[in-house]
């Protein structure tokens, strides 16, 4: 593929051609992206032959594992078989069947499928819909988002504007009259003494108190990933899911769940939403896992009762929503062959017999001094540097996670740092010994 192009210059056409997701851009030309050649199970290999264990998975994605040779015989099946083709006008068996397959996972009356590009358009697509909804039952006025702080949602226009993650918006101008945060749910930032029930009925008292201020007429969604992953793999406190989607249902308020992580395994379930927090919201979210990275894929699930309300009175009203490569065909074999896999390998049964273990790795971390929190759940889980550890300055306990990124690297070990943080989503087939192989080399770094 290089056609013997020398390392070094692919590195500079790298560094002068290629802009990578959030370059820092005083420096874009400057950085060094590992190039990575090959992968197999949970490793990675680098040009120069090193070999690495995938701690985030990807971007938390590659669920069954690198280098899977019935699912590239799939893909490529269906490449000569059928490569494209418009879903606008002509439907096709892996979309018509992947649908289907879907809508029987996904929980109560969540039966209806529009296939994206990838989670930040499945999360486009949920915020179009109930702006369509609301205009379609004469409510023009309900379309504000509640979103959280620290919750990711992706990097379109609405996607980004609902996104809480400060850093993620730097010189970018969201249209803040859509959206209003509430604070952080992280029951580690609770004040001293305060119970973690306590926690969450001041968490829960957020969201009723902003439905109050803004007015229930004014607020078309509430948007929440089951576990906020990117804002540092943080868990809401028990119970709050159930409660803020109570308080939802009472003011005709749509949950959006955005599962684009947290579903097809990774907490040991297809969807993390109903199995896990006990909750059927109106539309879900989901990609990565979908297809275990192996191609872009995402989903935008809607209940019956949402499409219900879509028609209006009105005759001929298009859902002008779409993208040329939505239900590609190619992607849609990706994710049923991703499914079967996960099926016929037991792969959620896996994983949740391996999370005590994952679990209990993690939790040992405890013994670190620079350690603040530990906290994950399913085969999730993130590290968050302690603000006053003794010997340790500020500035490199805020730089927690780039330093163990470093120091994980050289032993052949990737992370994915988050300022002071490190987060881990290793692929689901990892095995007990393979756990342990990479938290020795995470306990030594
Ligand atoms: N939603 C969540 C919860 C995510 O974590 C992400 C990506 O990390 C997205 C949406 C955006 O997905 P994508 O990068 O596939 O557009």
């Amino acid at each position: 593929m290089t056609n013997g192009t020398s390392p070094d210059l692919l590195n500079e056409w790298d560094r002068n051609h290629q802009i990578h997701p959030w370059a820092a851009m005083d420096a874009w030309q400057e950085s060094d992206y590992h190039p990575i050649e090959s992968a197999e199970g949970i490793y990675l290999w680098d040009a120069d032959g090193k070999r690495y264990i995938d701690g985030p998975g990807g971007m938390w994605c590659v669920n069954i594992g690198y280098g899977r040779k019935d699912m590239a015989a799939a893909i490529a099946e269906q490449v000569i078989r059928l490569p494209y083709t418009s879903p606008w006008t002509t439907t096709t068996d892996p979309s018509t069947i992947l649908a289907k397959k879907i809508a029987d996972l996904a929980p109560g009356d969540l039966n209806n499928v529009f296939f994206t590009t990838g989670g930040s358009t499945a999360v486009d697509t949920a915020l179009r819909t109930m702006h369509f909804m609301n205009n379609a039952l004469g409510r023009p006025d309900k379309k504000i988002v509640i979103a959280r702080e620290k919750g990711y949602h992706g990097s379109t226009y609405l996607a980004s504007t609902v996104t809480g993650k400060e850093r993620d918006k730097s010189r970018f101008d969201v249209e803040k009259r859509l959206v209003r945060f509430l604070p952080d749910v992280n029951p580690y930032k609770r004040p001293d003494g305060m119970s973690v029930e306590d926690w969450c009925d001041a968490k829960v008292a957020d969201l009723e108190d902003m439905i109050a201020e803004v007015g229930p007429d004014k607020i078309g969604a509430f948007i929440a990933e089951p576990i906020l992953c990117s804002g540092g793999v943080i868990i809401p406190p028990e119970g709050y899911h159930k409660r803020t989607l109570e308080i939802c249902r009472k003011h005709d308020i749509l949950y959006i769940s955005d599962e684009v992580v947290t579903a097809f395994g990774r907490l040991g379930h297809w969807f993390a939403s109903e199995d896990v927090f006990g909750i059927v919201p109106d539309i879900i979210t989901c990609a990565k896992g979908l297809t275990s990275g192996y191609l872009p894929l995402g989903a935008c699930i809607i209940s019956d009762s949402v499409m219900e309300r879509m028609t209006g009175p009105d005759e001929n009203v298009l859902f002008s929503n779409g993208y040329t490569y939505s239900a590609h065909p190619v992607c849609c074999v990706a994710a049923l062959k991703n499914i079967e896999i996960m099926e016929e390998e037991r792969i959620l049964e896996h994983t949740r017999a391996i999370t005590p273990h994952f679990q209990s790795r993690l939790h040992a971390l405890e013994k670190f001094p620079i350690v603040g929190d530990l906290r994950g759940m399913g085969l999730l889980g993130c590290i968050e540097g302690r603000p006053d550890t003794p010997g340790t300055s500020l500035a490199a306990e805020r730089k927690l996670g780039a330093l163990l990124d470093e120091a994980c690297d050289k032993r052949g070990l990737l992370v994915r740092p988050l300022i002071n943080m490190a987060v881990f989503s290793p692929p689901l087939i990892i095995t007990e010994a393979q756990v342990d192989e990479m938290f020795v080399l995470l306990e030594d770094a």
